[in-house]
C-alpha cells in the first residue's frame, strides 16, 4: 500500500463518514442509487431525495415496474433528468438480463445506462471491496492537487494521467473504505474554496500544499459565455386546471410535464386553440431558468379559458393539471415553481 493511501486509510477510519442512509443495511442497489443522485448534486440535498425514493421502490424490481412518471416525480428538483431515465431503464435490464440481481462483473455494470467507469467502480468497491479506482469530481480535485496536474480534467490526456494517479494509490485491501475516504476528504477537508490543508491526512505528501498553489488545481474549464434564449410558455387555464404536455424522452426536459411552448417570434403559437374559447389573456413576469449550456428566457402567458378546447387533447399527449390536486408527475423545475405561484393566485 502507499504512504499516501494508508494515511488516507487512517483518516477514515477516525473522520470519514459512516452514517450515511446508502451506508446502512448496504447493498447494491441502494449503492447504485446514492452514486447516480449524488453525480453533480451534494449529500445534504440528496439525502431526502434517496430516502423518498428507497421508501417507495424498496428494490430494483419495483424500481423497474414503475411507470417513468412516478421516477420523474421523486426526481423533481433534483436536476439532470437523464439521470432518472437512465436508472429506470437500468433496472428494467437488470430485471430482464440479470434475473433482477444487480450484477457484480464489472463490464456489465458499465454497459448499464448512465454508469461510467468510476460510479461502476465506486459500486463495486462499496458493496463487494473489489479493487476498482474511482474518479469522481471529489477525487478529481483531490488528486489534481496532491501531484500539481496541470491542465483541465476535462481534457482527456489530463484525465488519464488522474486515472493512472488514481490507480496507483488504490490498494488491494480495504478500497471500499480508501474510496469512501477519498470521497469524503474532497467533500470535506480538499473543498473547492479554502481548503483545510491543516486537518488533512496527505498535507506533508500534497505538491499545491508545499507551494500553496492549492487554488490553481485543477486546472478550471476554459470559460465560455453562456447563451441566452428566449421561449413563452403558454398557461391554458380552465376552471382550476392547468393544461401541461408531456414532452418528447430525449432534450431538455426529456419526459418531463411542461407547459406548451412557443417561440417569442411566433405569432401565432395558439395554431390548435378555439380563440372564442379566450376569456383574458395576461403576460405575466418573465425570468430567467439556466442550464449548465446556456439562460433560458421564460415569458408565461396566461390564457383562461371559457371550456376545455378538445382540439389541444386530441392533437397533444398531456392531461388537464388539477391545482388543488397536484397528479404525481416529473415536473420541469420552473414548471413545478409556476403551477404552486398559479394555485396560489388562481384559487
Ligand atoms: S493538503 Fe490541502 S490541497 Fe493538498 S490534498 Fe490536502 S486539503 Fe487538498
Amino acid at each position: 500500500m502507499t504512504p499516501f493511501a494508508q494515511q488516507v486509510l487512517d483518516w477514515y477510519h477516525k473522520y470519514g463518514r459512516k452514517h450515511l442512509p446508502w451506508q446502512q443495511n448496504k447493498n447494491a442497489y441502494k449503492v447504485w442509487l446514492s452514486e447516480i443522485m449524488l453525480q453533480q448534486t451534494q449529500v445534504a440535498t440528496v439525502i431526502p431525495y434517496f430516502e423518498r425514493f428507497i421508501t417507495q421502490f424498496p428494490d430494483i424490481t419495483s424500481l423497474a415496474n414503475t411507470d417513468i412518471d412516478k421516477v420523474l416525480h421523486l426526481w423533481t428538483g433534483l436536476g439532470y433528468y437523464a439521470r432518472a431515465r437512465n436508472l429506470h431503464k437500468a433496472a428494467q435490464i437488470v430485471r430482464d438480463q440479470h434475473a433482477g440481481v444487480f450484477p457484480t462483473q464489472f463490464e456489465e455494470v458499465l454497459a448499464l445506462p448512465g454508469v461510467g467507469r468510476s460510479t461502476a467502480g465506486a459500486i463495486l468497491s462499496s458493496v463487494y471491496n473489489q479493487p476498482h479506482a474511482i474518479l469522481d469530481g471529489n477525487v478529481k480535485r483531490v488528486l489534481a492537487r496532491a501531484n500539481a496536474v496541470e491542465g483541465w480534467p476535462g481534457i482527456k490526456a489530463v484525465e488519464n494521467r488522474l486515472w493512472d494517479i488514481a490507480k496507483t494509490h488504490t490498494p488491494d485491501q480495504d478500497v471500499e473504505h480508501y474510496n469512501q475516504a477519498m470521497m469524503d476528504m474532497g467533500a470535506m477537508v480538499c473543498t473547492r474554496s479554502k481548503p483545510k490543508c491543516s486537518l488533512c491526512p496527505i498535507q506533508p505528501l500534497c505538491v499545491a500544499n508545499q507551494h500553496d498553489s492549492q487554488a490553481l488545481y485543477p486546472t478550471k474549464k476554459p470559460s465560455k459565455t453562456k447563451p441566452v434564449k428566449q421561449t413563452r410558455f403558454i398557461i391554458l387555464h380552465c376552471q382550476g386546471r392547468v393544461w401541461l404536455e408531456k414532452r418528447p424522452p430525449a432534450g431538455i426536459w426529456g419526459g418531463l410535464h411542461c407547459f406548451p411552448e412557443a417561440s417569442i417570434s411566433d405569432e401565432n403559437q395558439l395554431v390548435n386553440l378555439d380563440y372564442k374559447l379566450i376569456k383574458t389573456e395576461q403576460t405575466l413576469i418573465s425570468f430567467r431558468h439556466t442550464f449548465s449550456h446556456y439562460h433560458l428566457d421564460i415569458t408565461p402567458i396566461l390564457y383562461d379559458l371559457s371550456d376545455q378546447p378538445t382540439q389541444v387533447m386530441e392533437h397533444n399527449q398531456g392531461i388537464w393539471y388539477n391545482l388543488s390536486k397536484p397528479q404525481q408527475l416529473g415536473l420541469a423545475a420552473p414548471v413545478k415553481a409556476l403551477l404552486s405561484t398559479l394555485h396560489h393566485e388562481l384559487n
